[in-house]
């Protein structure tokens, strides 16, 4: 008897999912990548196309998906401010029907599923740092609602799927992640400031660049969804990952320029409407339920990790 589990992983093509796709197989399970290639690519997970226990499907989350499997990793959802708000409908309609279709295979299925949440769902926080009480500082009607409160309805109704339907939940609430395989245009701070160091380009600052954000390297982010997922069925409710160091985007743009020894120079443009001004996770909850997980791979060797990637693909 094959004892694989098989793991549906939707946004599987993405950046964050084509690293937990990678991960899953190698521990030895059945992966079936699940994406409608918004943000996501192919190349992302090229090198799996080969693996017979990997399965690649073209499926938008908002339509139903039918499967047997024994897990969900529920990713699926444009993650950058760019990308997030160039549809805004279709992003809450992401995160929310896609939530509401993956419940309901889980429920089906029995299977366990974990969501993708966001530190956004603290909004512009006035607790810092934030712990998994804080309820947020979000507004409901401005250009990032679509994806906050998407995040934040998509963990209402994992909340209410596990105490209605008994549906066994994780809920990760997942802080700023970077590494390689994240889109040359992702549009995210660090992708960006990488992509302009390395063509000679000038640093993008949104504002003074005094706001703050902590940085999480993806191969941290990775073995923490992985071992939530494999914490005690008791535990159901949200769960901050990040890494608590807590850089200004001043700080961040020195340290790519050191890294890349570029002469680019920096330019300021405007703060974007309701940017957070600072964040950084409390991760003592995640220390308690997972006392071996650490996400502490410092900025400067996950940068040197990521910039060495944007080099081959700037070739
Ligand atoms: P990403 O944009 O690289 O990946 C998202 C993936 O979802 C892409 O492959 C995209 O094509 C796919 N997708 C989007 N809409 C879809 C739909 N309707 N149906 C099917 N697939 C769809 O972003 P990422 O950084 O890898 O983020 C992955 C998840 O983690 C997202 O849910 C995001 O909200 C969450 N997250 C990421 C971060 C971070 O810092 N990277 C922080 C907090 C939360
Ligand atoms: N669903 C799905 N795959 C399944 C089972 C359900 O995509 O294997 C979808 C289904 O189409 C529905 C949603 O999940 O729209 C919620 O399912 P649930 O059973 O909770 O609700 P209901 O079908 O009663 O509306
Ligand atoms: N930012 C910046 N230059 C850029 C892109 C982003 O200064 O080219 C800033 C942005 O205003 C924010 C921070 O960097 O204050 C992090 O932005 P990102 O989009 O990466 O993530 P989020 O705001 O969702 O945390």
């Amino acid at each position: 008897m094959d004892i694989r589990k098989r793991i549906l992983v939707t946004g599987g093509a993405g950046f964050i999912g084509s690293h937990l796709c990678r991960r899953l197989l190698a521990e030895g399970n059945e992966v079936i990548c699940l994406d409608n290639y918004f943000t996501g690519n192919k190349s992302n997970i090229i090198e799996l196309l080969d693996n017979p226990y990997f399965e690649l499907v073209r499926h938008d989350v908002t339509e139903p998906y039918y499967a047997e499997v024994d897990e969900i990793y529920n990713l699926a959802c444009p993650a950058s401010p760019v990308h997030y708000q160039y549809n805004p409908i279709k992003t809450i309609k992401t995160s929310v029907m896609g939530a509401i279709n993956m419940l309901g295979l889980a429920k089906r299925v029995k299977a366990k599923i974990l969501q993708a949440s966001t530190s956004e769902v603290y909004g512009d926080p006035e607790v810092h740092p934030q712990p998994e009480s804080y309820w947020g500082n979000v507004n409901p009607i401005g250009p990032r609602s679509c994806y906050d409160e998407g995040k934040r309805c998509a963990e209402t109704l994992f909340m209410d799927y596990h105490t209605q339907n008994g549906v066994e939940i994780k809920i990760a609430r997942i802080f700023n992640t970077y590494g390689p395989h994240m889109n040359i245009n992702d549009g995210r701070v660090v992708s960006n400031f990488i992509v302009q160091a390395l063509k000679g380009q000038p640093l993008t600052i949104f504002g003074d660049g005094s706001q703050t954000r902590s940085f999480q390297y993806v191969d941290d982010l990775v073995a923490g969804l992985l071992a939530l997922m494999q914490t005690d069925s008791s535990v159901t409710g949200p769960v901050n990952l990040g890494n608590p160091i807590e850089f200004t985007m001043l700080e961040l743009a020195q340290t790519i320029i050191e890294l890349t020894g570029s002469s680019s120079k920096l330019v300021f443009q405007p703060l974007p409407q309701d940017d957070p001004k600072q964040r950084k996770p409390d991760i003592h909850l995640a220390k308690q339920l997972v006392p071996n997980w650490n996400s502490d791979t410092s900025l400067q060797q996950g940068l040197e990790q990521t910039i060495s990637y944007f080099e081959q693909q700037l070739v």
